[in-house]
């Protein structure tokens, strides 16, 4: 594995293999689990070559979000990229990839204006300006995103086909603890006892499946279920529970189609989102 910190010299290598073999692509924030594992197995699978980023993107930070409080340790994860059999580790300094205040960025319309975009905004603008730039840099044939965080995978296929971007999305499932929370970097700045709440989360979402597997169709029924739930069994403060067909991300007033039940909740230092989605 060779581990590349300037864009120039990416692009260089990246340019040569791409004449006869396909790129995969895992663009990552680091602190790295089995979440971003399970992406890295499937892009080596299904690519020649497989390029890890680890950026932690400050753009995509509000003001008073963990940009400095994000965990990170490189070492470590090298060590996991290796045993992952990536070919390239990407990991650019902000100053490399930010070398001035950009004099373009991404604007993202549509499917921002819910569920984590409501409460971040310009969350997506970041990612959105970042993964354009990773993109033209890593050149990638596929690239591989998770599902827990599905509102980044709506968001980013309206990327790829508004600027006609050549590369296919593949999502992946998300990956989750043995006690169903939903595995995250995030989840090391939960103190003990929120660690312990913290799997109702997934336990909500299971249960509204139950509940619309039973026949239940009306959003606001299951959305003051899983909240009453939560309330009850964590110390978090729920940001929001919603209901969305997917991937459009629109208000539904009936549960049917392919929709999407998503939900945040604050804890102390560490807020958790999780959704799954439904195809009715
Ligand atoms: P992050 O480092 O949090 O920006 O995540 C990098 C990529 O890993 C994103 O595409 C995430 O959706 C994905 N990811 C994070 N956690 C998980 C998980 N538990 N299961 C599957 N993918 C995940």
């Amino acid at each position: 594995m060779r581990i590349i910190t300037k864009i120039h010299e990416m692009q260089e290598i990246i340019k040569l293999d791409k004449q006869s073999k396909s790129i995969g692509f895992v663009p990552t924030m680091g602190f790295l689990h089995e979440g971003h594992q399970a992406l890295m197995k499937k892009a080596r699978e299904e690519n020649d070559i497989l390029v890890l980023s680890i950026f932690v993107n400050p753009l995509q930070f509000g003001p008073n979000e963990d940009l400095d409080a994000y965990p990170r340790d490189i070492e470590r994860d090298t060590n996991i990229a290796e045993a992952e059999q990536v070919d390239y580790l990407f990991f650019p300094s902000v100053h490399e990839m930010y070398p001035e205040t950009p004099s373009v960025t991404v604007k993202v319309h549509e499917r921002t204006d819910v569920l984590c975009g409501a409460s971040r905004p310009g969350h997506f603008d970041g990612v959105a300006t970042v993964l354009t730039k990773l993109f033209s840099i890593v050149l990638p044939d596929r690239v591989y995103l998770g599902m827990k965080d599905a509102q980044q995978v709506a968001v980013v296929e309206g990327l790829v086909s508004d600027f006609h971007i050549p590369l296919t999305i593949v999502p992946v499932e998300t990956v989750r603890e043995e006690d169903g929370l939903a595995k995250s970097s995030r989840n090391v700045n939960l103190l003990p006892y929120e660690r312990a709440q913290a799997p109702t989360l997934y336990d909500s979402l299971q249960r509204a499946k139950e509940m619309i597997e039973g026949g239940e169709r009306l959003p606001e029924v299951v959305q003051s279920f899983m909240k009453e739930k939560i309330e009850q069994e964590t110390e978090g403060v729920i940001d929001y529970i919603s209901i969305y067909s997917y991937p459009s991300l629109k208000p539904v007033s009936r549960i049917e189609g392919k929709i999407i039940i998503a939900l945040a909740v604050q804890f102390q230092k560490a807020r958790l989102i999780d959704n799954i989605v439904i195809d009715l």
